[in-house]
Order: C-alpha cells, then sequence, then structure tokens
C-alpha cells in the first residue's frame, strides 16, 4: 500500500506547488487509487496531480474527510474529470452530487475498500481512514479537529495502529504518540517542530510529493 501527498502547506519535490490544505492518494495492490480529500483549490491539486503522473479519471473512490473549504475546494474539477468515482462524504457535508454513487457516513466505521476502512464520522465532524498494512494500521486524517487521541481510539479497532499521517491541528498531547512507529504531521499541524525533536526516529517530514510505502 502506498500513499502520495498531493496537496499540503509544504512541497517536498521542485516543480510541485504549496498551498493550505489536503489531499492525499491511497493506491492498494488490487482496487483503482482512493483520493482523500481535494485540498482547496482545483487548478494547484491538478498540477501537483500532473507533475506526479497521477491521473484524475483512474481514481475509483473519493473520500471527504470534513466540509472544510481547504479540503473540499478541489472536488468539483476532480468530478468533473472523472464521473465514475463513488463518494464516501461525512453526514455534515451537505451537497448533493447527481448521477453519482455517494455513501453519506455517519458515526459508525465503514468498510470503503480492502484493507480500507473509514473509523466514521467522529464528533459529528471528520471521518479518518484506517488503513490495513502488513506492519499494522495506519491512518490518514484530515485536520484532526476532534483530537488524534479520540482518532487513534478509533481507528484501533481495526488492530494495532502502526503510524498516522495528515493534519493534527492544535494537537500536543504528545505522548499520544508514543506507540507509534511512523509519524508525518502535515498541513495545518502546529507543532510540528515539537513531534519532530520528541519522535526523531518516527518522524516523516510532510509535503506534497511525499509517498509512504506501507
Ligand atoms: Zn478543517
Ligand atoms: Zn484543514
Amino acid at each position: 500500500m502506498k500513499v502520495t501527498i498531493l496537496y499540503d502547506n509544504e512541497v517536498k519535490k521542485r516543480g510541485l506547488k504549496a498551498d493550505w490544505g489536503f489531499s492525499a492518494l491511497i493506491e492498494t495492490e488490487k482496487a483503482s487509487p482512493i483520493l482523500f480529500d481535494t485540498g482547496a483549490d482545483s487548478p494547484t491539486l491538478l498540477h501537483n496531480m500532473k507533475e506526479l503522473d497521477i491521473d484524475p479519471k483512474n481514481m475509483g473512490i473519493i473520500v471527504i474527510s470534513h466540509a472544510h473549504g481547504d479540503h473540499t475546494g478541489g472536488l468539483y474539477e476532480i468530478l468533473k474529470e472523472n464521473e465514475t468515482a463513488e463518494l464516501y462524504i461525512p453526514s455534515s457535508f451537505r451537497r448533493a452530487f447527481s448521477g453519482r454513487k455517494v455513501t453519506i457516513v455517519g458515526k459508525d466505521a465503514i468498510q470503503i475498500g480492502e484493507n480500507v476502512f473509514s473509523t466514521g464520522e467522529l464528533g459529528g465532524i471528520e471521518q479518518s481512514l484506517a488503513l490495513k498494512t502488513n506492519k499494522g494500521i495506519f491512518v490518514v486524517v484530515g485536520c484532526s479537529h476532534l483530537g488524534v487521541r479520540n482518532i487513534l481510539r478509533a481507528a484501533a479497532k481495526f488492530g494495532k495502529v502502526y503510524g498516522i499521517a495528515g493534519g493534527f491541528h492544535g494537537f500536543r498531547d504528545f505522548k499520544t504518540l508514543d506507540e507509534l512507529s511512523l509519524i508525518s504531521p502535515c498541513h495545518c499541524t502546529q507543532y510540528k517542530k515539537e513531534i519532530k525533536k520528541l519522535f526523531k526516529d518516527e518522524t516523516l517530514e510532510c509535503g506534497v510529493g511525499l509517498v509512504i510505502e506501507l
């Protein structure tokens, strides 16, 4: 399994664009790729996809973590490019998508694809992904508005959590990360420096173009 960062406040490679927002692509062995969030604007997202040789038409599923514009802004252009992808959106994201298969995710965890699960819309705000890998559960988060600890607890239902990537927002209860082997604080994480200092060996600096092989 592979997670590629497509949209982030920072970049890891030349030619890619940084902007406030988040998007990641999840590639599994058999199924078509899953797009998790769509960043704040479509020109930036589509530019980064093109540079990373990712075709928006290939995505089979699009998951939106929560209703904020820095995660949903690129969605409509992607839907124009890709007419078949199924959507998994949290119930708080009230939009109609005609002619498309849409799963409204409520508070309960659900399976999205092989080895890919949603934690459910925790706190009535936000869903995160739990990826089942050989190393354990890898969690992909949008902004963690409801708290990293709560998300990790929900993800632990699927197995022992190995790592996490995404926006941690104002998270600073750092001991919550003690058991993890891979930590990639992205996007809105306010305490990136502190996390890197505390978890030197486990931290992977996030940015557009980062590929996490799992
Ligand atoms: Zn947000
Ligand atoms: Zn955000």
